[in-house]
């Protein structure tokens, strides 16, 4: 048996047991779940991502690593040229006004990094994911 602090979507805090995590999944999804208070069957549990408070407002949408990431890399798709390999000499050209000034994204190697942040090159790192086959 395992208890979990749970929250109704009014903010009542209550314990519940469960066989086991999987448990709590499973009487949720049947509607089973109800708030002892109100009633409510909105229940999530307490220091899950959904129980997040931000502004007295709940968060409601699960935060998941993976979609955060394809959202940055959709903007990034969107909004900047895939240079590819030539990202350094393409950063070092926009730098001093050789070419045109746009957003460009493109992959890097540890020296080429070094040495744009020596030059005052303003660029940021994100990580590429690789998505996994289930
Ligand atoms: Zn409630």
């Amino acid at each position: 048996m395992i208890a979990f602090d749970l929250f109704c979507s009014k903010g009542h805090k209550f314990e519940c047991w469960f066989k086991d995590s999987a448990s709590f999944e499973e009487q949720k999804e049947a509607g089973i779940l109800t708030c002892p208070i109100c009633d409510d069957r909105q229940v999530e549990k307490a220091f899950s991502p959904f129980a997040i408070k931000r502004g007295g407002e709940r968060l409601k949408e699960e935060i998941d690593p993976h979609r955060t990431m394809q959202v940055i890399q959709d903007y990034l798709d969107k909004h900047f040229e895939d240079v590819g390999v030539d990202f350094y000499k393409e950063a070092l050209k926009i730098h001093y006004g050789e070419t045109e000034k746009r957003n460009i994204k493109g992959t890097a190697t540890t020296e080429e990094e070094i040495i744009l942040k020596e030059e005052g090159v303003q660029f940021f790192k994100v990580p590429i994911i690789k998505r996994l086959l289930n």
